[in-house]
């Protein structure tokens, strides 16, 4: 990741990376699973993502490691026709 801040969808100020936090997927049926989808499928694994927190309004926002980016592009182009 190059940068710390990324723009705050809310309010449009400077959103802050706090940390990196792990998300347990599959197994159980965690909201987790609504971002993921089939992800979720393939057994229990924790999953990395970046959360920002915006200092001005308080919005939490997360974002994919590029490790997931990956993944979800790959995601993307097996579902095109
Ligand atoms: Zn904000």
């Amino acid at each position: 990741m190059s940068s710390n801040t990324r723009r705050c969808s809310s309010c449009g100020r400077d959103a802050q990376f706090v940390y990196t936090a792990e998300f347990r997927v599959g197994g159980t049926s965690g909201g987790i699973k609504l971002l993921i989808g089939e992800w979720g499928e393939l057994g229990e694994k924790m999953i990395p993502m970046y959360v920002f927190v915006c200092p001005n309004c308080g919005k939490v926002e997360l974002y994919a490691t590029e490790d997931l980016r990956q993944r979800a592009a790959s995601v993307a182009n097996s579902r095109q026709p």
